[in-house]
């Protein structure tokens, strides 16, 4: 027997908290539903669930200001569920420590895949905190063999220059989740380097001149304009 993963949902609107805690009973979690921010902060202290739906609008505090609270000291994976669609807001959630965000009003598949990606993640993290890094990334007809440093269309090494590889890996290893041009460009060249989404641009474009069939219409590769980039989930 498995175990249920245990999933707090933190939403101030009965309807919605209800919808969703149906759903994902139906789909084998255990689920918890806090009201309130302070409801919540006191539910992820006393019961660590698995993973928090975390509606950003709450009648007591912001979400922001529980995501900044957990983030001090868990890595438990936070999914922001908001209304709000700002490129801004999903920019700031995704900085502050949340692992996605989805704009309601959701499809319940979508909810489901991103739940599902967000677990997967923390099975993924080694104890120090950095994710295993070797073997292979297969999605459909690309593959990042990471132990030779390659990309393969088909079989075929696509010749990546040492910064698109970066690139590649980087979110061949967060397959799934958006990651925002910050943080991408943090991981890439450092804390210091300077905030420039050009030279992320120019990098795509020649990546995806190499990957992709057709770049106007990735299949791999998806920008989130505005917020940053997400790699297909694996196979
Ligand atoms: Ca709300």
């Amino acid at each position: 027997m498995t175990i249920k993963e245990k999933i707090l949902i933190v939403e101030d609107e009965a309807n919605i908290s209800g919808f969703i805690a149906a759903i994902l009973a139906a789909n084998g979690y255990d689920t918890m539903t806090a009201r309130t921010g302070s409801e919540a902060i006191s539910m992820i202290t006393s019961h660590c669930p698995d993973l928090i739906l975390l509606d950003l609008g709450l009648p007591d505090m912001d979400g922001a200001g529980i995501l900044q609270f957990v983030r001090e000291w868990s890595t438990c994976p936070i999914i922001v569920v908001s209304a709000r669609n700002h490129e801004r807001d999903k920019v700031a959630a995704l900085d502050a420590g949340a692992d996605d965000y989805v704009v309601k009003p959701f499809g319940t598949s979508e909810l489901l895949a991103r739940i599902r990606t967000a677990i997967r993640h923390t099975r993924t993290h080694l104890p120090n905190g950095e994710i295993a890094q070797s073997g292979q990334f297969r999605a459909r007809g690309l593959a990042i063999d990471y132990d030779k440093h390659q990309v393969l269309v088909d079989g075929e090494n696509v010749h990546l220059t040492q910064n698109e590889y970066k690139l590649v890996s980087l979110l061949g290893k967060y397959a799934g989740r958006v990651l925002t041009y910050d943080f991408i460009i943090r991981q890439l060249w450092g804390p210091k380097a300077k905030n420039d989404n050009q030279i992320l641009r120019v990098n795509m474009a020649n990546i995806r001149r190499k990957i992709e069939k057709n770049p106007a219409q990735p299949e791999y590769i998806f920008t989130e304009i505005g917020v940053g980039y997400r790699m297909i989930d694996p196979d």
